[in-house]
């Protein structure tokens, strides 16, 4: 059975106040309401981890992610974050080539592939984030681009690394924009996905890796999509940042 993963990414939002109420009334609904079976993972901005890692204390089946981290390991690299500080700081989980990070910030796949081997090489989970742009989608060309995408970054590791790792599909023509993929196309899309990994990586290994949809999800969509055989969670943005929503999308498999 698969890992079903529900991820907030806040982005940069949320002021201190804001992040450890945000956090702690997440906290109180996933205990209260007893969440079963499904991971919550919050990835607030950096100067939030320390204090969400109190919050969330010894809360099972909630943890700790950043949302992103250098491709070094140390060094003179001013305002750069590494993966073993976030892995000091109590993080399980790296959100890597989020599409901002790789439109605004110009981050490449091989940039990423060198991320990724950070984030294990410190004993982080990789959330690593694929999908194709509108005028892709629209030239129906979106099932080579995102592959593409994956091996460029991805197929470079061993079958024991990449074990660890879990894949975000996120249109970006959904992101942030109200406009959800439907169900059917979040389906056809991770399982074109799981049918490249299997080629590269064996079958076994391509059916253990946890999938997740990202783009306008909200408590509204997210039954349909993740009844998908496929889906197996979300990267949640604007819905992260409301606590009643992002729970009940966590309830919704
Ligand atoms: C995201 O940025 O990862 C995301 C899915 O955002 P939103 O849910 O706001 O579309």
């Amino acid at each position: 059975m698969r890992k079903k993963i529900v991820a907030g990414n806040w982005k940069m939002n949320l002021n201190q106040e804001e992040g450890h109420k945000l956090t702690s009334e997440i906290v109180h609904m996933f205990e209260d309401e007893n969440l079963k079976d499904v991971i919550l993972v919050l990835n607030p901005p950096f100067v939030h981890l320390q204090g969400v890692k109190k919050l969330i204390g010894e809360t099972k089946g909630i943890f700790l992610g950043a949302q992103n981290c250098s491709d070094k390991a140390s060094g003179a690299f001013t305002g750069e974050i590494s993966a073993s500080m976030l892995a000091s700081f109590g993080s399980t989980y790296v959100i890597i080539g989020h599409s901002e990070r790789r439109e605004y910030f110009k981050e490449t796949n091989a940039l990423l592939t060198a991320k990724t081997k950070q984030a294990l090489e410190n004993g982080l989970i990789p959330i690593f984030c694929c999908g194709e742009p509108l005028e892709i989608r629209e030239a129906g060309t979106q099932d080579a681009y995102v592959t593409a995408q994956l091996s460029e970054s991805l197929f470079g590791l061993s079958p024991e690394e990449f074990g660890k790792i879990v894949i975000a599909y996120e249109p970006i023509w959904a992101i942030g924009t109200g406009k959800t993929a439907s169900s059917d196309q979040a389906q056809d899309m991770h399982a074109a996905i799981r049918k490249h990994l299997g080629s590269h990586f064996g079958e076994e290994l391509a059916q253990q890796t946890p999938i997740l949809y990202g783009g306008s999800c909200n408590p509204g969509n997210a039954p349909d999509i993740f009844s998908k055989n496929d889906v197996d969670g979300g990267l949640i943005g604007g819905a992260s940042l409301k606590s009643r929503d992002f729970v009940d999308i966590a309830k919704s498999f």
